[in-house]
């Protein structure tokens, strides 16, 4: 102000000027804070140091004393209904108002919120100029944008099942903001390195030899204008300048300008030191490339690459996971297989033995007898565990059909069970039942209640040599409950988690003969579940064993609970391909 040669200007020396005038330049020229003042009818311009960066090195200093309408030509579109608002009497206000300055580019993109208040003469009526008060928000404003992105991408792109979804959304993100990326495409390496392939692309131009679908990285000499090679080998970006005159055209998605620079950011494995694959980001032609909107495209790339690290993972995770159940599915099919065939030749062998067995005393020498005995027990056995594993592999294809029917579970059980007193009173074992009436019955498939009841009275009384057994029914408050305890060897506290699994046994456990497979519990479990039903296991080494097995009263069980492959209500599930009957004679031989 001071250095200006003020005495030719058409706004005459300052100490001609009015004391309103004056009172606003000494109000302006003494404040930290950016203040332009437009004086005089042509809205001449003076304005402060702080004012000075909205200028850039093109306008300042020859902006003071200028008219206004010329000198700030650009935003005057702006602007300029604003000045009628203060010529009107009313003072304004705008915040974040984008403008585009020449400054460091000729149009830049900048944000200001700004007010316009009118400087009066002394009389309080005449408008002698307006008193701007201004503060750039480029920074805040596109920092809120840029996070927004982010934002999305980290939450959009995360939740991706597969490599291309995660680029699409990615892009999809993008492309919800074109003012900081007017195109992008996405490349992924193929696992050999050598071909980029185009997974996800946002306002790439029409011209399809730009962006093409694939990218063999030895021939990127072929493919102008972007050097993927060159960011493979090195593993940095490569900042692409002049694009139209290396062919590159795009036009911003708002403006007619028309993009001069992009950047291409290697997408980075966090745990492999090889490249996943290449982002291409066009660069705004109305911002530069300074520290934060490099350190914002970092940031994105960073989330593409996280989003395919993820998908990736998850689709070698589910890949593993089907293997896993094609195994299953072929061990499944196997034991039921197996378990066909080997029935067959036992029912031929078991029959000819107790037909051996059947003869009269004397008919068959008595070594014989026990030889025959002996053969025929085993050959139960083996029955027995085959017929296990058929029972337990139809359940584990979704094959078994449950007939639930409502049932006196107190009855039932207390028949079931007696079937084992005599088999106690020779091992000499107390045997108590206590199954007092139920209030209502109970919806269960009969065979199947009778295998579980079967199967852990023979493991009590296998695994007890002193003591005794108590076979205890009660009602809950929504069902029954039925425990089986005994006074047996017990499971070691670290076993019990694993009983109900498939083929587990207890190493070292002494029972009263050698036989088990480990497949008894896995069954019962896999029925009770049929049930809707649960079993737990309670046990304390030497002290004895109890399992609980809860079930619901069952009118009606929800759809999908009645185990895999019934989903009606239980009264309704009718027997077909029922379970075979494991017999009480069978389960005793144990
Ligand atoms: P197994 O054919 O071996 O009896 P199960 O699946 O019926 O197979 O039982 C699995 C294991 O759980 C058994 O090997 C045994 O060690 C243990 N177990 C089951 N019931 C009892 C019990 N009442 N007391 C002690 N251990 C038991």
């Amino acid at each position: 102000m001071r250095a200006k040669d003020w005495s030719t200007h058409p706004l005459g020396p300052p100490e001609t000027w009015t004391q309103s005038i004056k009172t606003a330049v000494s109000l302006c020229l003494n404040s930290r804070f950016p203040i332009l003042l437009w004086l005089g009818p042509e809205l001449r311009i003076v304005y402060n140091n702080a004012y000075i960066p909205f200028l850039g090195e093109t306008k300042h200093p020859a902006m003071l004393g200028a008219p206004g309408r010329e000198a700030w030509s650009e935003i005057w579109p702006a602007i300029g209904p604003m000045h009628d608002e203060v010529r009107a009497g009313r003072a304004t206000w705008v915040e974040d108002l984008q403008f585009f300055f020449a400054r460091r580019l000729p149009l830049e993109e900048v944000y200001v919120t700004f007010s316009y208040s009118p400087i009066l003469a002394e009389d309080a009526r005449t408008l002698e100029g307006v008193f701007c008060v201004c503060t750039e928000t480029t920074e805040r404003v596109l920092g809120e944008r840029r996070l927004s992105t982010l934002r999305d991408l980290g939450l959009r792109v995360s939740e991706q099942r597969t490599v291309d979804a995660a680029c699409r959304k990615a892009v999809e993100v993008l492309d919800a903001n074109p003012l900081d990326i007017p195109f992008a495409a996405i490349y992924l390496l193929d696992e050999d390195g050598a071909t980029a392939r185009r997974t996800a692309g946002a306002r790439l131009s029409d011209d399809p030899s730009t962006f093409p679908t694939v990218f063999p990285l030895s021939e990127h000499a072929a493919h102008q204008p972007w050097p993927l090679a060159a960011v493979a080998r090195t593993q940095k970006a490569v900042e692409v300048r002049n694009l139209p005159s290396r062919g590159g055209i795009f036009t911003a998605p708002l403006w007619p300008d028309l993009v001069q620079t992009a950047l291409i950011l290697p997408l980075e494995m966090q745990s492999q030191s090889a490249l996943a694959g290449f982002f291409i980001v066009g660069i705004s032609p109305r911002r530069v490339l300074d520290a934060d909107y490099r350190s914002f495209l970092d940031l994105v790339a960073g989330h593409i690459a996280g989003g395919v690290a993820d998908a990736r993972a998850f689709e070698s995770e589910r890949r593993r996971a089907e293997a896993l159940a094609d195994i299953d599915r072929a061990k499944t099919i196997f034991f039921s297989n197996v378990s066909h065939e080997f029935r067959t030749p036992l029912t031929l062998m078991i029959s000819p033995l107790e037909e051996l067995l059947a003869k009269p005393e004397g008919e068959l020498p008595e070594d014989g007898r026990v030889l025959v005995t002996m053969a025929h027990r085993n050959s139960l056995r083996l029955l027995k565990l085959v017929n296990m594993l058929l029972d337990f592999s139809r359940i584990e294809a979704g094959r078994a059909q449950a007939a639930y029917e409502p049932t006196d579970l107190s009855r039932f059980t207390a028949e079931l069970a007696s079937n084992f007193g005599s088999l106690c009173e020779r091992a000499g074992l107390r045997f108590d039942i206590a199954c007092p009436p139920l209030p209502q019955p109970v919806y269960v498939d009969r065979d199947m209640w009778e295998k579980i009841v079967l199967n852990l009275l023979s493991n009590a009384i296998k695994y007890t040599f002193e003591g005794g057994i108590t076979v205890r029914m009660a009602a809950t408050t929504d069902g029954v409950a039925l425990r089986v305890s005994d006074t047996g060897i017990g499971i070691p506290t670290a076993d019990l988690p694993q009983i109900f699994k498939r083929f587990h046994r207890i190493e070292g456990q002494k029972g009263r003969s050698f036989e088990g497979s480990g497949i008894g519990l896995a069954l019962v479990q896999e029925l009770v579940h049929l049930h809707c039903g649960i079993i737990t296991a309670e046990s304390k080494v030497g002290r004895g064993t109890t399992f609980t097995v809860g079930l619901p009263f069952g009118t009606g069980l929800p759809a999908g609970g009645a185990g895999r492959g019934s989903t009606l209500p239980v009264p309704h599930l009718r027997a077909s391909g029922r379970l075979r009957r494991g017999g009480a004679a069978m389960a005793a031989q144990r």
